[in-house]
């Protein structure tokens, strides 16, 4: 069996997949977000070390741990920790991926330095990356510039954090696909790169060292899981998803709908080279590189969990889909979800988000419907934008919590055109990187793997082209709307 962890933006999770592909026992806790300012999003990192104690200790209780090969860990990208390294205490609350706090400070980069971030990471200038995070938290804590004099300093990605917790201090390292979303390391060179760390004033000591994915990163200690276990593959969790929907493929594209959107491709060994999309590592194994194009999307479950929490127009997300089923359409309703900015493919951080085509007629249910339809709508922003460089693709593959929406599944394969095949298990990031470590580990070969990860349900497209035409059209003019709202 492989314990994988599966560390999310709202959650913990952990698994015990067996070699077979079942799911042995499975645990999860959800852990407390934190809004200290409006757009600002924090966690608490001794929160996400306990609850994920909680979920693996929960799931070992379930299981026989002399089955155990391999742990596996998964993890929300880009939030940042900063710790001591010799107490092992966190120094602030994580910044997580979704904080805008940097927003302004990333605009200060020259055009000069932004292609030359570009060039060297893949990425855009935006605050949605680690390092400005670092950079706010060395500047603004006196905590970590107190550790930074004493060189016990880390900052470090989720999966790194946990790491470090879960080997007793012993490990400090991460892995190239979350080392890709820092905006300090190279992804061409395979490091950090001076320039990088000189524009952020970031020191390379208080990063962690970099190993392949597949790597054994070090060992469990045995005070928690009763016997070491190597820590045997660590992906972030987009590539995990990416490695399990579609692996090398590069005619297939998958979409994770969970708080965010993450619209992801392999591009093999081509780095794109596009404005508007990132390019990123998708796992570095047995010395070979493969690279991702991604479009990541802020705002997606998101937008159901602020018409519940914010609007209190549903009680909970599962509702928004009979809501949405029924009203035949939305009544020219259009919901811009640009709630933290926009993301992939218009990096508009100034854009706010908007409702537009409100008439007396219009009731919750257009509004839910218009929401929904609005993640359908990015995503169909973010695959044009991707398929000039990958032609060919016919088939979008889905996970996350928000596929079990049938309305907004059904929707999405009709405003692409693709067919959307969702995964007969709704834990594709998990088995991913599960997948990579069993197969690192010789407990099942890669046809085993894939075999494992059924299609269950696959929605058609039913749109003529005038009507996508039409809908999409208007979509635009919506998105426009919403664009350069703050100053
Ligand atoms: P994460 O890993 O980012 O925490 P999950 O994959 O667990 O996200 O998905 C949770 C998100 O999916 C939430 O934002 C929630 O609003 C949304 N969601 C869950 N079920 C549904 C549903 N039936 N319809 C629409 N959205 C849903």
């Amino acid at each position: 069996m492989i314990l994988t962890l599966d560390l999310g933006t709202t959650s913990n999770r952990c698994l015990a997949i067996s070699s077979t592909g079942q799911c042995a026992a499975s645990a999860q806790q959800e852990f407390k977000q934190y809004f200290p300012n409006p757009a600002w999003v924090e966690h608490d990192p001794t929160e996400i070390w306990t609850s994920t104690l909680t979920v693996l200790k929960t799931v070992i209780d379930q299981i026989d741990i002399q089955n155990v090969s391999a742990i596996a860990i998964t993890n929300q990208r880009e939030t940042v920790v900063a710790w001591d390294k010799h107490t092992g205490k966190a120094l602030h609350n994580a910044i997580v991926w979704q904080c805008r706090r940097t927003a302004e400070r990333m605009q200060d980069f020259s055009k000069s330095d932004q292609t030359l971030i570009k060039n060297k990471t893949g990425l855009p200038t935006d605050a949605y990356f680690s390092a400005s995070k670092m950079e706010w938290l060395y500047n603004n804590v006196d905590a970590v510039k107190e550790a930074a004099l004493t060189h016990s300093l880390c900052f470090g990605t989720i999966d790194s954090w946990v790491l470090f917790q879960l080997t007793q201090k012993k490990c400090f390292t991460s892995d190239p696909s979350n080392a890709s979303r820092t905006l300090l390391y190279n992804i061409h060179s395979l490091d950090y790169d001076p320039d990088l760390l000189t524009l952020f004033n970031i020191q390379r000591e208080w990063l962690p060292s970099i190993k392949e994915s597949n790597a054994c990163f070090g060992y469990s200690d045995p005070s928690i899981t009763t016997k070491p276990i190597p820590i045997h593959a660590i992906l972030g969790d987009q590539q995990a998803s990416l490695f399990a929907q579609c692996g090398n493929d590069t005619h297939t594209i998958k979409n994770t709908y969970g708080t965010g959107l993450f619209i992801c491709a392999s591009t093999g060994k081509k780095v794109i080279d596009s404005p508007s999309l990132v390019s990123t590592i998708g796992w570095h194994i047995n010395n070979k590189t493969t690279y991702a194009v991604e479009g990541s999307i802020f705002v997606g479950g998101a937008a159901i969990q602020w018409l519940r929490d914010g609007l209190e127009l549903i009680t909970d997300a599962s509702e928004s889909n009979d809501l949405a089923q029924s009203v035949k359409d939305t009544h020219d309703v259009y919901v811009v979800p640009a709630l933290t900015g926009l993301g992939a493919p218009h990096w508009d951080s100034s854009a706010r988000g908007l409702i537009v085509g409100i008439t007396r007629g219009t009731t919750k249910a257009h509004i839910v419907r218009a929401t929904l339809e609005s993640l359908a709508y990015q995503t169909k922003d973010v695959i044009e934008t991707i398929t000039p460089f990958l032609p060919g693709i016919r088939c979008l593959k889905v996970d996350g919590g928000a596929t079990n929406n049938d309305f907004l599944m059904q929707f999405q394969a009709d405003i692409t055109g693709l067919t959307v095949n969702k995964a007969e298990t709704s834990e594709t990031t998990a088995y991913g990187v599960a997948g990579l470590a069993g197969i690192s580990c010789n407990i099942f070969t890669e046809k085993e793997f894939r075999h494992m990860l059924s299609t269950k349900t696959c929605y058609n497209p039913t749109f003529k082209k005038d009507k996508i035409d039409v809908l999409y059209t208007r979509w635009k003019k919506a998105v426009q709307k919403s664009s350069q709202w703050i100053s």
